[in-house]
């Protein structure tokens, strides 16, 4: 990075956030991609966008107690965090992870705000969770963590003000509980919170969107480059939401998918996984992935999340979780033949990743652009909500389909734009600040 307006606002960013890695991390990211915007636009210095796209409009912290199935009381803590709402409400999901503290809130929320942007949906960036860990939690526990949870965020969100949605460890059952909640506290029924159940404002297909978003925008940028998903082998890791729906997206477009995995080990199919036994094992029994071996004697498995990466693969879709995959797996990745990483988890590859990928010329993907179906399509589940109308799963489909496609394009015309071509995740960076920062700049210094 060299615009020195750049280099002291990263400087000041990194000490008054000391202990937040993954934000410094996503920061300093972006701020790389953008160096070459902020010596075209002094506009924007002048208007501190730089300074204030930083720095979150709010942040909320609180306690989450309950009562456990033995009568013990419980201490969680909350959060949610209002990044930026220069272009539509707070928008972004609840992840309940024992790993969740501020820093991880914070890199996802500032994430959220390219995201958004970049969906051409009216949506600012938002992010919540909590450190409480639903894993082993009977559903009555799961039940009276949501509604603690909600009895304190039902103050800070609404349709128009903050909408949050799912995330790691936050599904259907959980969103279902804590609108419940919202509900009753508020005595009023309305869109604030997304992927609710399908008999109460739920969209259909945004259960798939993420998953099937990835695939559709990775689809774009492989037919950019002359190849396609056809015949490809793909690893994918994870087992949650966002990789069951890519598993099944990316067969459908023609690849065989031979891996996935949970946070414990992962699975080696050669064959081609059996996305029917995943989603009995993980959405209906909640069981481990190793389970899967019990049923195809063929398949292995394998203790540890990294060995996934030493599969030889064409394509791989890290679907799990932060800095997943490190250099060494990069390394695996590229000299097992790997041409093409496209993210569906939040920031997966940490940056020494990032640079094996480019070194190696391979397709990157980077999640604010890869990942965005899940948003986007959140953003229409507010939409239908907004207009009582509830739309068909194809016609769901095909606005997210026509959205990742943009996504896309838009990624691609700004790395060309800037002199970056092929390089989508400066595009990414790009096209997303520049919507936030216009707005930013046209409604003044709030
Ligand atoms: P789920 O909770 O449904 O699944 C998460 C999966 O990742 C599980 O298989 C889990 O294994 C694994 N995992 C979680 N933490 C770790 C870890 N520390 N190490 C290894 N594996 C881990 O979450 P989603 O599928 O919804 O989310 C996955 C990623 O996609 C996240 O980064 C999320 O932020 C991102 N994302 C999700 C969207 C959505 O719409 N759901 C939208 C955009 C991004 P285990 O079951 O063992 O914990």
């Amino acid at each position: 990075m060299k615009n020195q307006h750049l280099i002291e606002v990263l400087e000041h960013v990194k000490k008054r956030n000391p202990n937040e890695p993954e934000f410094i991390q996503a920061v300093t990211e972006v701020f790389e991609s953008l160096d070459v915007v902020a010596d075209r636009r002094p506009d924007l210095i002048e208007a501190g966008v730089f300074e204030r796209i930083v720095e979150p409009e709010r942040q909320i912290i609180f306690r989450v107690p309950w009562v456990d199935d033995n009568g013990k009381v419980q201490v969680n803590r909350g959060f949610r965090i209002q990044f930026n709402s220069a272009i539509g409400p707070y928008k972004g999901g609840l992840r309940l992870h024992p790993s969740v503290y501020s820093g991880i809130i914070k890199f996802l929320g500032f994430e959220q705000i390219f995201k958004n942007s970049l969906t051409t949906l009216p949506m600012g960036g938002g992010k919540g969770g909590s450190d409480f860990d639903p894993k082993g939690k009977s559903d009555l526990e799961i039940m009276r963590f949501c509604q603690s949870f909600m009895t304190e965020l039902a103050r800070h969100i609404g349709p128009d003000c903050d909408v949050p949605a799912g995330d790691i460890g936050t599904g259907a059952r959980e969103i279902g509980y804590m609108f419940g909640a919202y509900k009753r506290i508020k005595n009023d029924f309305s869109g604030v919170l997304t992927g609710k159940g399908l008999g109460f404002g739920g969209s259909l297909a945004r259960t798939e969107a993420t998953g099937f978003g990835l695939c559709y925008f990775t689809d774009e940028m492989l037919k950019a480059n002359g190849k396609s998903f056809k015949d490809q082998t793909v690893v994918i890791s994870g087992s949650g939401n966002v990789a069951i729906y890519a598993t099944q997206k990316a067969t459908q477009l023609g690849a065989k998918v031979v891996a996935l995995s949970d946070s414990q080990g992962y699975i080696y199919d050669k064959n081609g996984i059996d996305l029917d036994l995943v989603k009995q094992l993980k959405e209906v029994e909640r069981k481990r992935i190793k389970e899967y071996i019990n049923t195809h004697a063929d398949a292995e498995y394998h203790e540890g999340c990294s060995g996934i990466w030493t599969i030889p693969c064409d394509i791989a879709l890290p679907c799990a979780t932060q800095n997943e995959i490190d250099e060494a797996a990069a390394k695996a990745l590229a000299a097992n033949g790997c041409y093409c990483v496209s993210e569906g988890a939040n920031m997966p590859s940490t940056p020494e990743a990032i640079n094996v990928y480019f070194e190696n010329n391979m397709l990157y993907g980077p999640a604010k652009a890869a990942n965005a179906g899940g948003v986007a399509t959140s953003g229409l589940e507010m939409s239908q909500n907004s207009q009582r109308m509830a739309w068909t799963f194809e016609a769901v489909d095909e606005k997210l389909h026509d959205i990742m496609r943009d996504i896309f394009a838009q990624c691609d015309s700004a790395a060309k734009e800037y002199g970056m071509p092929g390089n989508y995740m400066a595009g990414a960076n790009i096209a997303g600040f520049l919507k936030v920062a216009e707005a930013m700049k046209a409604q003044g210094c709030v």
